[in-house]
């Protein structure tokens, strides 16, 4: 198992999901971690909960990643990981998109996780490890899922990019690509429970590995990226998605 003693780990949208599966992973491998997220009371029940520290910070105002980092400098100093996690799934189809969703879900998915990076720079760490959830969204053409997908592509440009031009202070940069999984992302996207349970059977049975992700298997991952053990490795991507990448013709 990676250690990550003593290490700072911010991780943002730390209150569910993959980013508090995360924190549990992090903390336990040794690491001193962050949590961040929009909502305060949220935020402190999970930080409570995970006994570490939360801060409150809507990653689509960039004043207010500012502040979160000033805060993070101010009681820790230094970052040695930062995992940029916060994000939302807004679906729908191509023809009904407006700009209030499109501005909404690229200014989170993709201006939030750009400008959290670039303004913790500053404060990071030479060896730091960024970790940027991305999805294999990026790369399917599933239906209703257009920005979505968009915002994850982006991402992944950048990280590629931001690679290149972090290593002389070697600091890597990765990206993980998950397949479905059981978070309450689904629930927050306003989904009948009926429609929910079509949706998450019929995704299931497209997936080789016929279950959904458990949070728990995306942060082990983000863990060994964070790690010394993952230190020659920044600019990749890591699909954890039961298979559903393959997308095979016959099965
Ligand atoms: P989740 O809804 O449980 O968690 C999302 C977190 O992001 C929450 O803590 C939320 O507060 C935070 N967040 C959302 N908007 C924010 C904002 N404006 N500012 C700050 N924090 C904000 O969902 P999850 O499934 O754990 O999602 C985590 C990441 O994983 C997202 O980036 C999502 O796109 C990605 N992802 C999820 C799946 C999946 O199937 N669950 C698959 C691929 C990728």
């Amino acid at each position: 198992m990676s250690e990550l003693k003593n290490k700072v780990a911010v991780i943002t949208g730390g209150n569910s999901g993959i980013g508090y599966a995360t924190a549990e992973e992090l903390k336990s491998r040794g690491a001193i971690v962050v949590i961040t997220g929009r909502n305060s009371e949220k935020v402190a029940a999970a930080a409570s909960n995970l006994q570490v520290k939360g801060v409150v910070a809507d990653v689509s105002n960039v004043s207010a990643i500012d502040h979160m980092v000033e805060q993070v400098k101010s009681d820790f100093g230094k970052v040695d990981i930062l995992f940029v996690n916060a994000g939302i799934f807004q679906p729908a189809p191509v023809g009904q998109i407006t700009e209030e969703m499109f501005d909404h879900q690229m200014g989170i998915n993709f201006k939030g996780a750009v400008f959290t990076t670039e303004k913790f720079l500053p404060i990071l760490n030479e060896g730091a490890s960024i970790i940027n959830l991305s999805s294999v969204n990026a790369y399917a053409g599933m239906a209703n899922t257009a920005v979505y997908a968009a915002s994850k592509a982006a991402l992944n440009a950048y990280t590629r990019t931001a690679a290149t031009e972090l290593a002389p202070r070697k600091i890597r940069i990765n990206a993980v690509n998950p397949g479905p999984v059981n978070t309450p992302i689904f629930e927050k996207t306003g989904m009948e429970e009926e429609q929910l349970n079509g949706f998450a059977e019929a995704m299931k049975n497209r997936v080789p590995l016929k279950r959904f992700g458990r949070p728990e298997d995306i942060a082990k991952l983000v863990a060994f990226l964070a790690s010394d053990d993952a230190s020659f490795i920044t600019g990749s991507e890591y699909n954890i998605d039961g298979g559903i990448n393959v997308n095979p013709l016959l099965s």
